[in-house]
């Protein structure tokens, strides 16, 4: 028996094996055990899914609506409680937590208004007297797998709209987060679906995610994670021919020009690299400084860095919590000997920290004396490490901050006009900011980036409409 059950044709599922979910600020805080479904569990919910799909297709817009929005009224209610339970899992700080319920909320509220404002299009024919319509209908059965380092605000931008324009889901969670995936599952639960529009099946992603790639019964999928991982989701899903959507990785350039506001600069290197442990797949870990601005800067960021506070996410006197994990801490560790080797200089911090609780706490790291090819500048490490990289003026930092395999978001800290248009024209990135964190981006307007860091129609916003809805042509002659 666990306390948190898998969600599956309206019913909850128990498991006798269980994911025990801990605190990563506090090794000793268990956060809950939850069900560990197996390949059979996702059998099931994908038929449970499939058998909902003419029922939830055909509610009104206004009842999907009505539903989203009693979804959206909930989270944003119990933001504190659910922020709290966020942080307890995750690690991120609380304000973080909670800010990222309230975004949850404000996705579902979102949808629920574009659930009534789909529309389609009327068009002239080309032959006399025939009319044209562009409808657009749900794709079906949608199998939505989340990471762990959004572990609400991720699952709401895919399973609103999936369910606002009306498709039936099923959704996998990181095994790290199982928390906060079936608190929003309870909420979804009482939301007046019909039994099997939505379903929870947590456990591996080698197991429950792989099997839910594989599922013919499912239309498409929806997947944010590692650019690994999203090659193999990318293969299972294509080879068998449905729709699939990647968020994955990052390795975002931050650019600072000899012109920049300088306290803005380092805050937005602040916030972009190491706020919410660099965990973010949107973290700008490359910051190119031209050689005017660049020994004031890092001496202004290793200050700033100096009072960094690292603690429990829970301490209100935190402004950064751990890294999530064993694993992750480990990948971080390794990243730092990975550059001292290659040559860059450390310049502050990257050792492990100890507090009053066990937990995976370590200090933020910040390489100098880098170039674009060293692995530190190439590869996602996913953690407090940022580096800085030397460059002579605005066209070689262009050139710098569009060399990567990757192409999420990308960011310039300038108040000359030209260099700003110029960057925002020439980056190679999905998402481009202007004296702003490369992390952080509005909830209403596109998320996704270019080359390796994104496959498929963007995420978020009425663009969200593209992936969850697929597009019907019909002729009529009035006889
Ligand atoms: P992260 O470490 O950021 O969570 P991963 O790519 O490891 O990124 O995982 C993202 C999601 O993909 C998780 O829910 C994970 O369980 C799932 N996953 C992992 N391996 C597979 C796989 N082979 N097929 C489908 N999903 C997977």
């Amino acid at each position: 028996m666990v306390a948190f059950k898998n969600y599956v044709a309206g019913e909850w599922v128990d498991s006798s094996q269980a994911i025990v979910n801990r605190n990563p600020a506090d090794l000793a805080d268990v956060v809950g055990e939850y069900a560990r479904g197996d390949k059979a569990l996702v059998g099931r919910s994908v038929a449970a899914a499939q058998a909902a799909v003419g029922k939830w297709s055909q509610a009104t817009p206004q009842e999907r609506a009505d539903a989203l929005d009693r979804i959206g009224t909930e989270l944003l209610a119990r933001r504190d409680e659910l922020g709290k339970l966020l942080t307890r899992e995750e690690g991120k700080i609380v304000a973080d937590g909670v800010g990222e319920v309230a975004r949850a909320g404000a996705i579902f509220k979102f949808f629920a208004g574009e659930a009534v404002r789909l529309g389609g299009e009327k068009v002239p024919s080309v032959r006399f007297g025939v009319e044209v319509e562009i409808a657009r209908e749900p794709v079906g059965v949608v199998g939505i797998i989340t990471p762990w380092n959004f572990p609400i605000a991720i699952p709401a931008w895919k399973i609103a709209p999936a369910l606002a324009y009306g498709n039936c889901v099923v959704f996998k969670p990181a095994e790290l987060v199982p928390g906060s995936a079936w608190a929003l599952t309870e909420i979804i639960a009482h939301s007046g679906l019909p039994a099997g529009a939505f379903n929870l099946v947590m456990g591996s992603g080698a197991e429950i995610g792989d099997t839910i790639c594989g599922a013919a019964g499912i239309d498409a999928i929806s997947f944010t994670g590692s650019t690994a991982v999203g090659a193999i989701v990318r293969r299972a899903v294509t080879e068998r021919g449905a729709r699939v959507q990647l968020e994955m990785g990052g390795k975002n350039p931050l650019v600072v020009l000899d012109d920049a506001d300088l306290p803005n600069a380092v805050g937005c290197a602040i916030n972009g690299a190491y706020f919410q442990t660099g965990q973010r797949c949107t973290a700008s870990s490359r910051l190119i400084v031209t050689a005017g601005v660049h020994d004031r800067f890092v001496a202004a960021l290793v200050e700033r860095l100096q009072k960094l506070a690292v603690g429990p996410g829970l301490d209100p006197a935190s402004e950064m919590g751990p890294v999530v994990s064993e694993a992750q801490l480990a990948q971080d560790q390794r990243y730092l000997a990975i550059g001292r080797d290659e040559g860059a200089r450390l310049a502050f911090g990257g050792e492990r920290l100890n507090r009053p609780a066990q937990g995976y706490y370590m200090a933020p790291a910040l390489f100098t004396d880098t170039h674009n090819a060293m692995r530190i500048n190439r590869e996602e490490i996913f953690g407090p490490v940022a580096s800085v990289q030397k460059v002579n003026d605005f066209d070689t930092a262009l050139e710098t901050a569009n060399d990567t395999e990757y192409g999420l978001s990308s960011g310039i800290c300038t108040r000359s006009l030209k260099y700003a248009s110029a960057f925002k024209r020439h980056s190679r990135a999905g998402m481009v900011t202007v004296n702003l964190p490369t992390a952080g981006v509005d909830y209403h307007v596109p998320f996704g980036g270019r080359k390796n860091s994104s496959y498929g129609p963007r995420e978020q916003g009425a663009y969200a409409r593209e992936f969850y809805t697929a597009v019907k042509t019909s002729y009529i002659l009035p006889i």
